[in-house]
This record gives structure tokens, C-alpha cells and sequence, in this order.
């Protein structure tokens, strides 16, 4: 069993230049995911430079199933008037993914595709009703299918405009005809900015960029002043597979609830359905291995497939499941939030961020505008629950299922983590993310040490695997 993402299996890229002196641009970019990428393909007849903090295509972008639908589990908003735009900003970001990949030809085996969307009990089916008025006043035609047999369902509704890729692909190709436009750095993280004579200056790999206009497209934004995302939104994290089928079917379906989603891609003539579990809040998800053997025998008792990899991946939700995109301030931008629809809410990002810049009109630019006030029951209860997360990894010296090579304590008022490798060496981290100071859990499956509050990684020798995080928790050796 392969674990890592189906997607990134056999690629294997070039890294381009890294940021090794001062630099200045009109744009940067930071971040280089659908998100980074699509708004450097609209802004690419400026001066944009677009860094990443590792190699281009591996963030959570190449994690994802690569549905390209707008069939989602969340589309009830409370509020008809941001229901229709949520809908119409989805089947917008679907026709320009669809466009680019036509225009340029890109070879991410884009496939139209039909969407189910599907109940398991009266409750989901109750919802479903819901969208489907959505969808009417939209003009969307759609099919409805009761006692469909699909994965127990007992009612569903599909549409055939929708698509599904490989997101891997699809990055890499856009940043193929990206670096023949702008300038593209790999291996330069962001780490700090400051706001000084009407010009950004970012601090990355202890050099900086001066820029004009700065854009923050880095999945979870670096820094806390931008947008006090922390506060405004909570993680959650699933666990997928891809397992051997004997045919891919040309669909993919999400469950009402949200709680499992499946997709069919063909490699090197293997077919595979791509499975996804339950979502969770990050802090429910400690137990790493546990989940793991959950899904696992899920898969054997309701598909009985063999599986080939396995691997997680992690959201940002926001309260009302909008993103948080746009304008900050002035020359500011950040794009986030995208409650497990990414690649059609980054690529509707890009275009808003890409038009607010050219001073084009956008209709779903207040939808997404980053500064609004969001739902305040939502944002006290999410807040709560935020807290209660940063006291409990604070409070709880020992988890049961950490094993004889994992250690935590504390020396001199310093709590570090010990990690035991097969060869005996012991590899010593802080256990205290930078980024707001949670406790971190070790990760057995993937040998990580992980964030509970906001999903920051970190390798065993305590290098940043994944944001928000952007100092290392490496102890320096004496
Ligand atoms: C289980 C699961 C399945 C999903 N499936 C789908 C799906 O089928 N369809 C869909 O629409 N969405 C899906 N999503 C959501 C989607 O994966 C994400 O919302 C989307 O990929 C985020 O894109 P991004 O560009 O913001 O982030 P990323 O792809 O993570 O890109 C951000 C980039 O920024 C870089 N970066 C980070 N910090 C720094 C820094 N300090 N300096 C420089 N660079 C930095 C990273 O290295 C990374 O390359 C899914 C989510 C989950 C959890």
C-alpha cells in the first residue's frame, strides 16, 4: 500500500530557483496551489513573481479527490440570494477550469462527469429537497432517483455538467506555461511581512520581496494579522483511499451529510475508486492510526476491494462555508476558507483577487469578501471549541496510543518530543507548534508531529511540513 495521494504517485518535478537575494515585483504571490497558480494565469501579463515554500503542486491541492462539481454537500446558506451566487460562483469556476484546460490544452485527464448527490436517511433527504429548490430557481436541470442503490442510499439527485481531473496534473501543467511568463521560486517560504512606504516587504528565506500588491494563497495564511483567520474558521481533516475496482464509472457522488464522497480515475490502465471518510474536526482526529484502521475496514465491509493508497488531507472551514477571499486592505489579498471545495472556490478566488487588481467588476466579490461579518453564533461556538482544543493539548501530558518510540516530557521548563526510528536514533523536537503554541500530537502513520488546533506538520527533525506553521521546531544540537 502506497501512502501518499494516488495523485502524486510517479511524479517527479524539477525544483525552479530559489529565492536567494533581494528581490523586487509588483505582484507576489505566495503560495503556489490551485489557488496561487490560477491567479498568476490571469495576472500573467504583469510583473508577478509567485514563490513557494516547497516544490509547486505538493500542497493540499494534490491531496484532494479532484471533483470539479458543483453538486456539494453544503450548499444550504440559510439566505437565497448567497445560495444562488454561491451556486452560480461553482458552475463559473467550472467553465474556466474547463476553458483553460481547453485553451491550453493541459493533460490533467479532465473528464466531464456526472455528480450525485445522495441521503442515507429522511433527514439528508429532507436537505436535498432543499437544494433542489436552489437548483430550480437557478434553471438547473437536474434527475432524481429514489432507492437509488448507490452506497445505501435512499434518494438522490444528479447533474451531468460537472468534471473531475487529476489536480496534480493540472498544477504542474499550469506551471509549466506559467514560467515562460512570470517568475516562479521554489523552496522560498514566507515567513513575515511589513507594510513600509506603501510597498509589502515579505521576508523569505531571509531575504526580501518588495512588492506592490502581495497576495496570500497559501492554503492557510502565514501570518495571524492576515485576516485573523484562526478566529474565524476551524479545521477538519479526512482520510481517503483509492482502491482497485473492476471498472471506473463515470460519476462521482458526495453524501448529503458530507460524510463520504467517491470518485473513479484510470492510471496506467488500473481503474480505482477514490473513497473518502467521514470529516472531522482536526482535534477528533488524534488518533491517527485508529482512523486509519476505520476506514480501512469500512472499505472491507462495504467494498471488499483491495486498497492501494491511502493518505489524509485537511480544510479550512469557514462559519457560513463561504470562502474568505479578496481584498484585505488596499493592496492586500488573502484566499481561504474553502470548506472542502477547493478547487472550484480557489479558482473562483483567483478570478475575484485577479479582477478586484485589473479593477474588473465582479459580481461575487462581496459573497467572498474576507472582511465580512460572518455568522456570530457560529464564530463563538467555533471559538469555543478552538480554545477548548488549546487547553486539552495543553492539559493532557500522555496520550494512550503514543508507543515505546514516542516520548513527550518536559526538561527545564521546555516540553520536547522524542521520536525513536527503526535504527535506534532519537530524533528530539520541541513539542510547541510556532504558530499559536498548541501541543503536537505525534502522527504514526506518516511519522509526523501535527497540530491539533490548525493543522501544522512537521517532519521527525522538526522541518515545516505544512502551514500555517513557518518556523521549524528543530532543536539545535549543542
Ligand atoms: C479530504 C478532502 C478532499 C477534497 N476534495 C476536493 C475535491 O474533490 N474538489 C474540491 O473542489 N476541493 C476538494 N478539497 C478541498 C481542496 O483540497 C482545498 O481546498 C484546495 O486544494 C486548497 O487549495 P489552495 O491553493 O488554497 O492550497 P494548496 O494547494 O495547499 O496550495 C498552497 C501552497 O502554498 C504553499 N505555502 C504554504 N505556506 C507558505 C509560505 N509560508 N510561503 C510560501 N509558500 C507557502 C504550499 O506549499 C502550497 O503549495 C478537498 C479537501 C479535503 C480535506
Amino acid at each position: 500500500m502506497f501512502n501518499n495521494s494516488i495523485w502524486l504517485k510517479g511524479i517527479k518535478t524539477k525544483a525552479n530557483k530559489k529565492v536567494t537575494q533581494d528581490l523586487e515585483t509588483d505582484i507576489l504571490i505566495v503560495g503556489g496551489g490551485i489557488t496561487g497558480l490560477t491567479t498568476a494565469y490571469f495576472l500573467k501579463n504583469k510583473k508577478v513573481i509567485l514563490i513557494d515554500k516547497d516544490k509547486i503542486g505538493y500542497g493540499k491541492t494534490a491531496f484532494s479527490t479532484g471533483k470539479i462539481t458543483y453538486l456539494q454537500d453544503n450548499l444550504l446558506k440559510g439566505n437565497k440570494e448567497k445560495e444562488n451566487l454561491y451556486l452560480q460562483s461553482q458552475i463559473e469556476a467550472i467553465n474556466i477550469i474547463k476553458n483553460i484546460v481547453i485553451e491550453n490544452n493541459i493533460k490533467c485527464d479532465y473528464e466531464s462527469n456526472l455528480s450525485f448527490l445522495y441521503a442515507t436517511n429522511k433527514k439528508e433527504r429532507k436537505k436535498i429537497k432543499k437544494i433542489e429548490k436552489i437548483l430550480l430557481r437557478n434553471n438547473i436541470s437536474y434527475k432524481v432517483k429514489e432507492n437509488n442503490n448507490l452506497y445505501n442510499s435512499i434518494y438522490s439527485i444528479k447533474v451531468d455538467d460537472t468534471a473531475v481531473i487529476n489536480p496534480v496534473k493540472y498544477m504542474l501543467e499550469l506551471k509549466n506555461i506559467l514560467a515562460k511568463e512570470i517568475d516562479i521560486y521554489e523552496n522560498s517560504i514566507a515567513t513575515d511581512y511589513e507594510f513600509i512606504e506603501n510597498r509589502f516587504k515579505v521576508k523569505v528565506n531571509n531575504n526580501y520581496i518588495t512588492s506592490k500588491i502581495l497576495i496570500v494563497a497559501t492554503h492557510y495564511p502565514f501570518s495571524m494579522s492576515l485576516g485573523l483567520v484562526p478566529f474565524k474558521t476551524h479545521i477538519e481533516k479526512s482520510f481517503l483511499a483509492a482502491m482497485n475496482v473492476d471498472k471506473n464509472k463515470k460519476f462521482n457522488a458526495i453524501s448529503q451529510n458530507g460524510n463520504h464522497s467517491i470518485r473513479f480515475y484510470t492510471k496506467s490502465q488500473d481503474d480505482y475508486m477514490v473513497y473518502c471518510s467521514v470529516s472531522n474536526r482536526l482535534s477528533k482526529n488524534i488518533d491517527n492510526e485508529k482512523l486509519v484502521k476505520n476506514l480501512l475496514w469500512e472499505i472491507k465491509s462495504r467494498f471488499n476491494n483491495k486498497v492501494k493508497y491511502i493518505w489524509s488531507n485537511t480544510d479550512i472551514m469557514s462559519s457560513d462555508s463561504i470562502p474568505l477571499s479578496g481584498r484585505l486592505n488596499k493592496n492586500l489579498y488573502i484566499a481561504t476558507g474553502y470548506s472542502t471545495w477547493g478547487l472550484t472556490n480557489g479558482t473562483i478566488s483567483a478570478k475575484v483577487i485577479s479582477d478586484l487588481i485589473i479593477g474588473l467588476d465582479n459580481k461575487y466579490t462581496s459573497l467572498l469578501d474576507p472582511n465580512r461579518m460572518s455568522n456570530i453564533v457560529n464564530l463563538i461556538v467555533n471559538n469555543m471549541k478552538i480554545a477548548k482544543t488549546y487547553i486539552l493539548s495543553k492539559t493532557i501530558k500522555e496520550y494512550s496510543f503514543y508507543k515505546r518510540n514516542v516520548n513527550v516530557y518536559i526538561e527545564n521548563g521546555i516540553r520536547y518530543g522524542k521520536y525513536i526510528d527503526d535504527k535506534n536514533v532519537e530524533h528530539i523536537v520541541y513539542n510547541k507548534c510556532p504558530h499559536m503554541k498548541c501541543n503536537l500530537i505525534f502522527n504514526f502513520m506518516d511519522k509526523t508531529w501535527d497540530c491539533p488546533c490548525h493543522a501544522s506538520r512537521f517532519d521527525i527533525d522538526g522541518n515545516v511540513i505544512s502551514a500555517p506553521a513557518n518556523y521549524s521546531i528543530k532543536v539545535e544540537k549543542k
